[in-house]
């Protein structure tokens, strides 16, 4: 039988279990979202399990990783719902902070990432990353877990959080985890609820898209060909607009040049953003 859930709304309720599995030898884990949860979360917290004897979810709709026209009144939010799926999933805490416990009257300071957040989404979402660097940075020193695990799915986030841990010597071990998808290979997204049931249908275009470019870069096609051809792809099918298609190596996120699709000794990503209805989707797959 599993610990019941135990949820804390402020860094000190947060703080006082850290420390009191802390005196008991316990490693901890911790698994920041917004809420909203599928199995892709799911699959992170069972991860978490098998890492640390206690694991911490977090659910924070962080509104400075929002732009003013992007949906951060209609992203949903369903707690008692999500907190039915953590208990079974071996979760020891909830910690489910107020926006003024996480940004109090006064707060002022922001962590802001060069380089990685120039590229892919960062140009169609100004601001976003520095606010899920401020708010990440914020939950693993509030927590100060052993280690954090976050989703392939944003892989962009992944290696921003991954840089600027390393930079500020923040003792936490940074994990990612493969996406979990849908059967028909959409990767599962909070943002799907968006869909209508006729986009939904669309919707696993993307996937097979990048798959399928991903796959010819690897047989040695130019990255730039196959990308556009993904791009076709994805609008022929339904979609209403791509931010981008594009091949990037894994860690520095530099694209790919042909001569090194052609040599094929470099390990890359195929990513992508395409809005289909409302719903701006992401995805990515390595080469
Ligand atoms: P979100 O609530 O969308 O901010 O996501 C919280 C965490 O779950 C992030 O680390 C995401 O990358 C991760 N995540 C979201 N969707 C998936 C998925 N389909 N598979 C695995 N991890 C995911």
């Amino acid at each position: 039988m599993p610990d019941s859930l135990v949820i804390a709304r402020d860094v000190a309720g947060l703080r006082a279990a850290v420390k009191a599995w802390r005196m008991a030898g316990q490693s901890v884990a911790l698994v920041p979202t917004m809420g909203a949860l599928h199995r892709g979360h799911i699959h992170l917290m069972e991860t978490a399990k098998a890492r640390a004897d206690k694991v911490i979810a977090t659910i924070f709709v962080n509104p400075t990783q929002f732009g003013p026209n992007e949906d951060f009144a209609a992203y949903p939010r369903q707690e008692a719902k999500d907190v039915a799926l953590l208990e079974p999933a071996g979760v020891n805490m909830l910690f489910a902070p107020t926006p003024p416990e996480m940004y109090p009257p006064g707060f002022a300071t922001k962590v802001s990432v060069s380089g990685l957040t120039e590229v892919l989404c960062g140009p169609f979402r100004p601001g976003h990353f520095e606010g899920v660097a401020t708010v990440v940075t914020k939950l693993l020193l509030q927590a100060l877990p052993d280690v954090a695990l976050f989703g392939e799915k944003d892989f962009q986030q992944l290696a921003v959080i991954k840089r600027f841990t390393a930079d500020l010597n923040i003792p936490v071990a940074i994990e990612g985890v493969p996406t979990v998808r849908e059967a028909d290979g959409l990767a599962m997204s909070s943002r799907n609820a968006y869909l209508t049931p006729e986009e939904r249908k669309i919707a696993p275009a993307l996937y097979a898209a990048i798959t399928k470019a991903a796959h010819s870069i690897a047989h040695g096609e130019g990255p730039m060909a196959a990308t556009a051809l993904a791009k076709d792809e994805v609008l022929k099918a339904g979609f209403r607009s791509v931010d981008y298609i594009d091949a990037r190596h894994a860690d520095t996120l530099a694209s790919v040049n042909p001569g090194e699709a052609r040599r094929g000794n470099f390990s890359g990503r195929v990513l992508a953003a395409a809005y289909l209805g409302r719903a701006r989707l992401i995805d990515n797959i390595q080469i």
